[in-house]
């Protein structure tokens, strides 16, 4: 059922639409009743599009802010801040919203415009019925693992020279940092680091025709609680990384800011692990008795030729 089939259910309101929509299809969910009225009503997809889009980013950005900005404020959580004793004031916290409100008004909202459009010329689907949850699943996957390899390799290049002091450091302003800094950057960083976040579904779009909307949603909010929650500054025993020790979580990305280099990666540690970026003292402790060993073995390996 496609938007343009449902303009004949259009009603003056959206309630009224929404009823419509609910009594000519009554084997949807309510979320896909709720959907398809939103795209009957407004009669115009890219906007329909851009504003759902624009929203979503909004509610679940600050959203998922919320509760790590309170719970800075329970003495019970303070065990667990990582890095012990670093106060991130109510000033420097506002500093830092108005200036990621801005950069979503100004560099984000502009953009989010074209979503639409683009959506339509690789041929994504914004139908009812959803795609099923398995099919939701495998491809939201995938996603995580191509932005995390995207993320790696670009990110890595931004801590070099130029790149880093005309880019990235402005990211690197919270050496102790907090959920709200997350999507704190320079405009360029936003576009080359969030190519990757919205790049990859396109991607698999044009190669495979397979893609919903609604799965694309799904994907970007769990990708902005990744980052928000990866900028948190706390680490709890229940924290994801305990359970799946591939996943990246707070302490990682904790550590990249603390320490300015390595852990490159977003969401899971392989890259570093396997190209040996890992950041910290402990990392660089270990790199360097590795190095050490190696050098004995080539010596005595050179000592034995001789
Ligand atoms: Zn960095
Ligand atoms: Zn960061």
């Amino acid at each position: 059922m496609s938007s343009a089939y449902n303009v004949s259910l259009a009603a003056p309101t959206y309630s009224e639409t929404y009823r419509n929509i609910s009594d000519a299809y009554i084997h949807l969910s309510m979320l896909e009743r709720l959907w398809a009225a939103w795209y009957a009503y407004m009669q115009n997809d890219v906007i329909a599009t851009g504003l759902m889009t624009f929203v979503i980013h909004e509610v679940f950005y600050f959203g998922r802010c919320i509760p790590w900005f309170i719970i800075d404020y329970i003495p019970y959580f303070h065990k667990y801040k990582i890095q012990q004793g670093k106060v991130n004031n109510l000033k420097e916290q506002w500093q830092c919203t108005s200036a990621v409100l801005l950069s979503h008004v100004t560099v984000e909202l502009p953009q989010i415009w074209l979503f639409h459009p683009i959506c339509a010329y690789f041929g994504m689907s914004h139908d009812v019925p959803f795609p099923s949850f398995l099919t939701m699943f495998y491809q939201i996957s995938l996603f995580f693992c191509l932005e995390d390899s995207w993320h790696y390799w670009n990110h890595r290049l931004l801590h070099y020279g130029p790149f880093y002091k005309y880019i990235h450091k402005q990211h690197h302003l919270y050496s102790s940092p907090f959920g709200l800094a997350a999507e704190y950057a320079s405009p360029i960083e936003v576009m080359i680091l969030g190519l990757g976040t919205i790049g990859s579904p396109i991607l698999w779009c044009a190669l495979t025709k397979n893609l919903h909307i609604f799965t694309v949603y799904i994907w970007v909010v769990l990708r902005l609680f990744q980052a928000v929650d990866a900028h948190s500054g706390y680490e709890f025993p229940w924290s994801l990384h305990h359970f799946l020790p591939f996943w990246a979580g707070s302490d990682h990305h904790d550590d990249h800011h603390r320490y300015f280099m390595g852990n490159y990666s977003s969401s899971f540690r392989w890259w570093d692990f396997l190209l040996d970026t890992e950041a910290g003292p402990k990392a660089k402790a270990e790199r360097i008795t590795r190095q050490k060993g190696k050098a004995e073995k080539s010596a005595a390996v050179s000592k034995k030729v001789d």
